[in-house]
């Protein structure tokens, strides 16, 4: 891995001009580390141009703040783009990351597409901030950060690690989170962004617990249609938050969200283990992911059961071949 970070600084240092780019439906270990790595690259290269240009936001990170302006396109031709936290070029969210001169490419999700010229890929890694706070604590000879960027970081490490519970957090990951808290971050006020909920919110969760379903073995679940949606005032991210509230069902080892967009009547999916990975199945629904925590797409109510049956035949194998299980 020392190489490779070493190979992603120089090739820093050499571009005048640094492109950063995301994920699509960003999260917050995607804005986390995007603004964070600008961050550290504009206290450390403060003659470099460091640009954040992508259009799609989440109401839940509007704290994090704005990014840049459009430029023209002759601005990507020279640049050097890097792509964190996006295992595959149809899910960068600013489709011009292609016109940029080089590519690199930092992630911590299963490796099926190394787009870069560089590919630093740490799949155990509990986020991609914990790699770009790995990125800084390295360099800490050579690198600056200031408190905002370290406080960027350390939201994408809370957010995509439950708050450092997640199988993947290691003792490094909390490491780096040291170094990051050294910045002088207010955690009082991150947590506050990050978890206080609306009244309506709250009642929104109280259905979710009312509508949950089990399957024999043991596959909790929840279909948020649209209807749904609009009658709580929910917007897509808002429904799709459901699926967190599924996860700490004593003997459901996997637990699934189901949310109708209601732009295109697709349904996203939303899948969630503890102890079996069930990342094969979303591969097999159109969608893909970490073992414990994946993503996918159905288009039918029908495809939906399937998916569920599917899920529920895994789960009791796996129940009927382990032990110790919860
Ligand atoms: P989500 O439930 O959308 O937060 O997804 C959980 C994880 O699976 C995230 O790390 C996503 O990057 C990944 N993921 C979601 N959807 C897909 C997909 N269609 N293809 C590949 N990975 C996905």
């Amino acid at each position: 891995m020392m190489n490779v970070m070493q190979e992603i600084l120089r090739k820093i240092k050499e571009y005048d001009r640094i492109m950063l780019f995301r994920h699509i439906r960003p999260d917050g270990d995607c804005v986390g580390s995007t603004k964070g790595l600008k961050g550290i690259l504009r206290c450390t290269f403060p003659d470099k141009e460091v640009l954040l240009i992508d259009h799609q936001k989440s109401a839940f990170l509007s704290f994090m703040g704005e990014d840049d302006q459009d430029v023209p396109d002759s601005v990507y031709e020279s640049a050097l783009g890097i792509v964190i936290d996006t295992a595959t070029t149809d899910r960068i969210s600013n489709k011009k990351f292609a016109l940029c001169k080089e590519l690199i490419k930092i992630d911590h999700h299963i490796e099926r597409e190394p787009y870069g010229v560089l590919n630093w890929v740490e799949e155990d890694a509990s986020s991609a901030c914990e790699m770009i706070a790995k990125f800084f604590v390295t360099f800490q000879s050579e690198l600056k950060i200031d408190r905002s960027a370290a406080a960027h970081i350390y939201t994408g490490m809370v957010t995509d690690s439950g708050r450092f519970r997640y199988d993947g957090v290691s003792g490094d990951t909390l490491r780096y989170a040291a170094a990051l808290l050294d910045q002088g971050i207010d955690t009082e006020t991150l947590y506050a962004h990050l978890y206080l909920r609306d009244f309506d919110t709250l009642k929104f969760k109280s259905y979710v617990y009312e509508q949950m379903q089990m399957t024999k073995n043991g596959v909790a679940y929840i279909f948020i249609s649209s209807e749904t949606q609009q009658r709580f005032g929910l917007d897509f991210e808002a429904a799709s938050a459901s699926v967190g509230y599924l996860d700490a069902i004593k003997g459901c080892l996997c637990w699934l969200a189901f949310i109708e967009n209601e732009q295109d009547g697709a349904i996203r999916v939303r899948l969630r283990s503890r102890f079996a990975a069930i990342n094969h199945i979303a591969e097999k629904y159109h969608g893909g992911g970490h073992a414990c925590a994946s993503g996918a797409t159905v288009y039918s109510r029908e495809e939906m059961d399937a998916l569920i049956r599917d899920a529920d035949a895994h789960i009791g194998e796996y129940k009927a071949t382990h032990e110790g299980w919860m």
